[in-house]
């Protein structure tokens, strides 16, 4: 996810803002419908056909926008196949409902009902994008753990294959099929060892099975 603005210092004023929020919506401001400038703080403009959330979604970025840009966006009907965009002025991330506009993170929050006592996040997977946005963040740590252990995108994976196969020419080379056949091996290698000493052979065929037995 971008990063959400956060202003820190003053916000900068509403037609910078509201631009930004239009040219992501619409893909560049080369791109965007002609904008009715009612009032310094208050813009309409007409899109044409509908807004949708995914395959062609310009109604999340205009949703996600607002809240990044503190613009309040408002959908009204227009013409035949045209809904009416309405941006307006908010002051910041705090204050009156009626002056202020929660930044993403603020309306994730909202919207899966966190309080300030027991805040929610959403964990996301870096490798696969699997989010787990309902878990309280003492439980997400844990499910993201089961969930690295199947991950098909994780890391893990390649070292586990990797592992798998250092694993398979090992056993070629001391000639067991399975953890089974260890054992018995252990025993013939020192048994030949002590008949035609070969202390370095041994030792590294030694070392080879029981390596084999802790990957295992
Ligand atoms: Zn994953």
């Amino acid at each position: 996810m971008e990063p959400t603005s956060t202003f820190p210092e003053a916000l900068p004023p509403f037609s910078e803002r509201a631009e930004a929020v239009i040219a992501e919506v619409f893909g560049g401001l080369h791109n965007a419908p002609k904008v009715r400038k009612v009032r310094d703080d208050y813009w309409k403009l007409n899109a044409y056909g509908g807004l949708a959330t995914f395959d062609d979604s310009r109604l999340t970025t205009l949703v996600f926008a607002a809240h990044r840009h503190c613009v309040r966006a408002e959908i009204d009907h227009s013409g035949p196949r045209r809904v009416k965009i309405i941006l307006s002025d908010r002051k910041g991330r705090t204050g009156s409902m009626f002056t202020r506009h929660p930044d993403l993170q603020e309306a994730l929050n909202i919207y899966y009902g966190a309080t300030p006592e027991q805040p929610k996040r959403t964990l996301t997977c870096v490798y696969c994008g699997q989010e787990y946005p309902d878990q309280t963040p003492a439980h997400g740590a844990q499910v993201l753990t089961e969930h690295i252990r199947t991950c098909i995108k994780h890391p893990l994976r390649a070292a586990e294959a990797k592992i798998e196969r250092l694993r398979k020419a090992l056993m070629r080379i001391t000639n067991v099929e399975s953890l089974d056949e260890i054992p018995a091996m252990e025993q013939m290698v020192k048994t030949l060892a002590s008949t035609q000493p070969d202390p370095d052979g041994a030792a590294a065929a030694l070392d080879a099975l029981a390596a084999l037995r802790e990957t295992a």
